[in-house]
């Protein structure tokens, strides 16, 4: 922490207390009001060092009207709570913090406050212990909130508008209601224990300090028109997502795997995934962006499935795993996803993961005829998807038929409509022989016969399958 470099760096001389002293041998906690007014008009800009205090709801409200002006909003310099224990209530509503705030390791005894709180660079609670059942918020971190190994004994909401937040590792043992605006959300490693929610800001419902701080973020940021109000996933990577619910929350740098109870994830309607290319040659589709660094990262799908959507963030620095997965993994994140969307009733979703899942099972076949099978069942119907192709296919095989029927099917050459007819008649008729108009039929026309009174009911089975997949909605 050079950036705290403290003006003294010894530590409190009242017993049994290991706070940073800030003047005459005291800590925050132990020197008089007055003297705590002097020892900070010294360093007016900062930084401020309370490391390792025990600091009471009192110690807090001295501190920070020892930082206000005429009654106004504190606004507080670089600060270093790191290792400080707040034994009561931690009530920082309405403070700017206007240089980076250190909260690593801190124990919030009571319930913390950050309502109204702004901080204009990062807030790093790392490690930070909550102990209280509570709300965060709403607040807003123009930089990162950094919530990495943090532990939340008991439920919490939080509701914050940042640039990034991340909670690498963090517990929230009680559930937790996290509403974020416009951040890019790290979320790998996270146990969420109990029903929890990651949510968006629904800007009608939302409480007005919320709104007006975002208000001064946008401005002051100067991202007036491009603030979200859907906040981005960038990874669920190793999370315990059981009883997790995603609402209104951006997906399409969204990485999954590894994620524990994936199946069970319950990703609500008003969340937008990523589609893949749609054209002549491919299916538009509800993807996940795992697929697409796998394509990217292939000659053939590099210049089609290119999108800057899909683009991990920076700061991410790959700490959750490789970008690009094997088609096998990508697979299991699939299969995990579609299972959790057929329990919550969403056929056509469901339907549009069940294909990259099928993609991806073709594109890592182990055996040529495993191979063989699934791009046979991708060319003719789309794995039962795509009812106009296996409509097409069908129809194909009738008109094909009926110019080979007409040619080698009978003893005499019949009209076209003739053998159009038996052609069609043999694609509907399992069992019963078809009409074939006193026409004779030689062995080549009964092959051709017995071949289209197989195939034509698979066909009109796939077609009916992908006609039910659609409108199943
Ligand atoms: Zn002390």
């Amino acid at each position: 922490m050079s950036s705290f470099a403290p003006h003294v760096d010894d530590r409190c001389s009242q017993d049994d207390c290991s706070g940073a002293a800030i003047a005459r041998f005291r800590c925050v906690e132990h020197l008089a009001y007055g003297e705590l007014v002097d020892a900070l008009a010294q360093t007016p800009e900062g930084p401020l060092d309370v490391r390792d205090t025990v600091i009471s709801a009192n110690g807090l409200q001295r501190l920070l009207r020892a930082h206000s002006i005429a009654g106004a909003r504190p606004v507080l310099p670089a600060v270093n709570f790191s290792g400080v224990e707040f034994s009561a209530r931690a009530d920082f509503a309405g403070v700017t913090f206007n240089d980076a705030a250190s909260f690593r390791g801190a124990r919030f005894r009571g319930e913390a406050c950050f309502e109204g709180a702004l901080f204009r660079k990062n807030a790093d609670l790392t490690s930070a212990a909550f102990d209280r059942y509570g709300k965060l918020g709403p607040f807003v971190v123009m930089e990162h909130l950094v919530l990495d190994d943090a532990l939340f004994a008991e439920r919490i909401t939080i509701e914050v508008a940042a640039a990034a937040v991340s909670a690498r590792g963090a517990k929230f043992a009680g559930g937790v209601l996290l509403r974020v605006g416009h951040a890019e959300l790290g979320l790998d490693d996270v146990d969420f224990a109990r029903a929890s929610t990651v949510s968006g800001v629904g800007w009608a419902d939302t409480n007005h300090v919320f709104l007006s701080a975002f208000h001064a973020l946008e401005a002051d940021r100067g991202w007036l028109g491009i603030v979200r109000h859907q906040p981005r996933l960038i990874t669920l990577r190793g999370s315990q997502v059981a009883a997790l619910s995603l609402s209104d929350v951006d997906l399409h740098a969204a990485r999954y795997l590894g994620a524990h109870g994936l199946e069970a994830l319950s990703v609500e309607a008003s969340c937008s995934w990523p589609n893949g290319p749609s054209g002549r040659h491919h299916v538009g589709r509800e993807t996940v962006a795992e697929e697409h660094f796998w394509r990217m990262s292939t000659r053939r799908y590099h210049w089609t499935w290119r999108s800057k959507t899909a683009a991990v963030p920076a700061w991410l620095n790959n700490r959750d795993g490789p970008t690009v997965l094997a088609a096998d993994q990508i697979a299991s994140v699939y299969r995990a996803l579609r299972k959790a969307r057929e329990d919550d009733k969403d056929e056509a979703g469901a339907s549009d993961l069940y294909y990259g899942e099928m993609e991806m099972r073709r594109h890592c076949a182990r055996t040529r005829s495993d191979r063989a099978i699934l791009s046979l069942y991708w060319a003719l119907s789309g794995y039962g998807l795509k009812s106009a192709r296996a409509l097409a296919t069908l129809a194909a095989l009738i008109v094909l038929f009926s110019f080979g029927l007409q040619s080698w099917g009978f003893t005499s050459d019949p009209p076209f409509m003739r053998a159009l007819l038996y052609s069609v008649e043999s694609t509907s008729s399992l069992f019963r022989t078809p009409e074939s108009g006193g026409w004779k039929i030689t062995y080549a026309g009964e092959a051709m016969q017995i071949a289209l009174r197989v195939l034509g009911p698979i066909l009109l089975g796939l077609v009916f399958l992908a006609v039910r997949a659609r409108v199943k909605r």
